[in-house]
């Protein structure tokens, strides 16, 4: 049996406990959906204030050169690069994680011509799927994308197979999986391996560099805090930098965008991914909230998100008994830093319990996802939140109509 006092006594030896005071979170609220939505870290408002005042008003044109504007996708993009296992020089922070996983993987196909399959997974994130369908549609020339069950992947490779793209965490279930593995699989088959790690990135270590992947992409207002649509960022392997090409060639990603001339020169390496105008007031947000992620060692991180995500299965099943199901993998290490349990009314559960002050979300069909973002989250959040999700189960909260009604937004 766990009880409120153990996640009081599991906190206090917390080496990350000291960090969640740098974020803003508003009393009384158990936030477990910052793997939909990162917390804000306190120094964000006055860094975007400086921007917007500063930069912008008093700088005016001038800042693009005096506050460094025109460098900030590969500032930014060398500091996500310390997160991911990345060197200097391999990862800009541009545009949206759909838009890259478009650019990323153009360049990709292009370097596997003769080949004509994307193969990815049923259950992956479908902006990703949609991305790689509108992808193969506008390239024709047979292209297609094939998707397969989890289980299926590396049984799935052949030599039609140019490209492989998964997401490493699944976003429904939390499922992680074997990069280095799954890369070396998709390598063996000749083909390409994009990652996309929305859900990797400021929640545990990976290592690009080692894994030996072409190509991977993700998310900035995920655990990397930087606000809502913050600009996402992707990765080259130093090896595929100066072979790939993208279609996406807008000007900042000209080897020379301030010579205007009227033909394309890609810029050499990472810089190439860049398109147009970056947004820059957004970019600070997520500049500034890098400060706080890069403070920790991922593999406290990793530690305490395993852990945490541990202890919230034990209460959970403990409180609840079988009225909800576990669907994240049991075993720790082969889950991201998310726990999801299965009910058939899902969706009224997490609506009653949002009511009470515990935020997580809804996965279509019947998933309640808690996201465990580490650096603010404490085991005392995971005993609350278990013990709410026992009294609305229940009490039947869930049932009252109020609840029932969807939101564009789950
Ligand atoms: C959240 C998420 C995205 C988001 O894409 P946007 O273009 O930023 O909306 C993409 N892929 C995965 C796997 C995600 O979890």
């Amino acid at each position: 049996m766990i009880t409120r006092k153990e996640a009081e006594r599991l906190d206090a030896s917390d080496p990350l406990a000291p960090l969640r005071d740098r974020f803003v979170l508003p009393d009384g609220l158990v936030y477990l959906d910052g793997n939909s939505l990162g917390a804000m870290p306190k120094a964000v408002p006055a860094r975007v204030a400086g921007a917007v005042s500063r930069e912008w008003g008093e700088g005016l044109v001038r800042s693009w050169n005096d506050a460094g504007w025109i460098d900030l996708p590969r500032r930014v993009g060398d500091r996500i690069a310390r997160l991911v296992g990345a060197g200097p020089g391999e990862v800009v922070c541009t545009d949206s994680t759909s838009v890259n996983v478009f650019k990323v993987l153009s360049a990709a196909l292009a370097l596997r011509p003769g080949r004509s399959t994307i193969l990815s997974e049923e259950g992956n994130f479908p902006t990703d799927l949609y991305m790689a369908e509108g992808l193969a549609r506008l390239v024709g020339d047979g292209r297609r994308l094939r998707l397969v069950p989890k289980g299926e992947i590396l049984s799935a490779l052949d030599g039609d197979t140019a490209v492989l793209l998964l997401t490493h965490v699944d976003y429904r279930t939390g499922e992680r999986h074997d990069l280095p593995a799954v890369t070396r699989a998709a390598h063996a088959a000749g083909a390409l391996a994009i990652w996309d790690l929305a859900h990797t990135a400021g929640a545990m270590p990976v290592d690009l560099t080692a894994s030996g992947a072409d190509f991977a992409v993700g998310c900035g207002y995920k655990y990397l805090c930087g606000g809502p649509g913050a600009p996402a960022f992707l990765w080259v392997a130093p090896r595929n930098q100066e072979t790939f090409v993208q279609p996406l060639s807008g000007w900042l990603g000209h080897a020379e965008p301030f010579a205007f001339e009227p033909g394309y020169r890609p810029a050499a390496g990472v810089s190439r991914f860049l398109c147009g105008t970056p947004p820059i007031l957004s970019m600070t947000a997520l500049d500034a909230a890098l400060d706080v992620l890069l403070e920790a060692d991922l593999a406290l991180v990793r530690g305490k998100s395993e852990r945490l995500t541990s202890f919230f299965v034990e209460a959970v099943e403990q409180l609840c008994g079988d009225a909800v199901r576990l669907v994240s993998p049991r075993e720790p290490s082969r889950r991201g830093s998310q726990v999801s349990f299965s009910h058939p009314d899902g969706y009224a559960v997490m609506r009653a319990l949002v009511a009470r002050g515990v935020v997580g979300d809804f996965r279509a069909p019947d998933v309640l996802r808690f996201g465990f973002a580490p650096l603010y989250v404490r085991f005392v959040d995971a005993w609350d939140a278990a013990g709410a999700l026992a009294e609305v189960l229940s009490s039947h909260a869930h049932e009252r109509p109020e609840f029932r009604l969807r939101s564009a937004v789950t």
